[in-house]
């Protein structure tokens, strides 16, 4: 599965294309890209919660990737924002397909890192799919790739104040 900062810094990366050339500073508040870039950790909130379920039940189950990482999320979050959306709430419509975006993208992240078999969960069939790249091993630079691609779209845009 791919690093943490992976996680953030891809959302927020590709969320901010999109705010730069498809929908437009009005319309794509700066705080949908930190959302998303939230919620591209999302799924990784069994890690903490492993650490709490161990604590008070003293077992040794690992939760991560046993649930959290299920395209069930990505659609439930979908789902919500299409509600809002038909109800006119573009606000949190928005606020909602940027977190089932930012969730997907971590989904296909840890895919592309090497995989897990729970993607379809709560149904019990085992994806396979995932390419056995080895790109793991390339966590850190994968990282700071991703990173120094940003910092230049944003200098070449010159809009790097504008994001802080
Ligand atoms: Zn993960």
């Amino acid at each position: 599965m791919a690093n943490s900062v992976t996680h953030i810094i891809l959302v927020i990366f590709l969320l901010d294309l999109f705010r730069h050339y498809v929908f437009g500073k009005e319309k794509f508040p700066r705080y949908l890209v930190v959302v998303g870039g939230i919620a591209g950790l999302g799924p990784d909130i069994d890690v903490p919660l492993t650490w709490i379920y161990q604590f008070f039940t003293s077992s040794t189950t690992d939760l991560h990737g046993l649930f959290t990482h299920s395209i069930f999320f990505v659609l439930l979050f979908l789902i919500i924002a299409a509600l809002f959306h038909s109800r006119n709430s573009m606000k949190w419509a928005k606020i909602f397909y940027v977190i089932s975006a930012g969730w997907f993208i971590h989904l296909i992240l840890d895919c592309l890192y090497g995989g897990y078999k729970t993607f379809f969960w709560p149904l019990q069939y085992a994806s396979s799919f995932c390419p056995q790249w080895g790109i793991q091993g390339h966590a850190v630079e994968i990282d700071a790739i991703i990173l120094v691609l940003w910092l230049i779209h944003e200098e070449v845009h010159q809009k790097i104040k504008d994001y802080f």
